[in-house]
């Protein structure tokens, strides 16, 4: 598929998603609001992504995002959902959550059992983790961006 120049910089609230339980399967997944995905480039491909997240001022982390149909608007809008790489002690809903997206990982797919689904999801995590570590990816964790007043919503800036 055609891939828009990555990365993306993105940059918005945190919203309740459509309590598909990411959480119970011990993946849970922050959701930009509907204006957050509806500013993002519409021929941005469907699928896995990897890249750095922060929430608020906090740390950069590791990140794997999804780009996917959302249910709730009958499969016509997008959805994009980021699951942090770290363990918080809390939830962090109406936070402002800031996003670079680096590189395309796989396209969605359907999964015959909850446990395929929990496994692609893990090897996706191994596979973000081993791209963040080369030196071209790693240096994004330090961009001006992360660092940028948090009030401001920007896109691709
Ligand atoms: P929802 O359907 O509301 O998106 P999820 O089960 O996907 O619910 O959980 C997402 C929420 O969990 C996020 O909005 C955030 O507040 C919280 N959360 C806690 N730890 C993480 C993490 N490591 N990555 C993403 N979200 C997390
Ligand atoms: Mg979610």
């Amino acid at each position: 598929a055609a891939m828009r120049p990555l990365p993306y910089f993105c940059r918005g609230e945190v919203v309740k998603g459509f309590g598909r339980g990411s959480k119970e399967l011990g993946i849970p997944t922050a959701n930009f609001s509907e204006q957050v995905v509806e500013s993002f480039p519409s021929d941005i491909s469907t699928g896995i992504y990897y890249g750095w997240a922060c929430v608020g001022n906090g740390d950069v982390h590791k990140m794997v995002l999804s780009i996917g149909w959302n249910p709730f608007y009958k499969n016509v809008k997008k959805s994009v959902e980021t699951h942090i790489i770290h363990t918080f002690k809390e939830d962090f809903y109406g936070e402002i959550l800031s996003v670079v997206i680096i590189g395309y990982i796989r396209p969605e797919k359907n999964f015959d059992s909850l446990e395929a689904l929990i496994s692609a999801i893990q090897e996706d995590i191994e596979e973000a983790k081993r791209q963040l570590d080369l030196p071209e990816h790693l240096k994004l964790k330090e961009d001006i961006f992360f660092h940028l007043p948090q009030g401001k919503i920007v896109n691709n800036h």
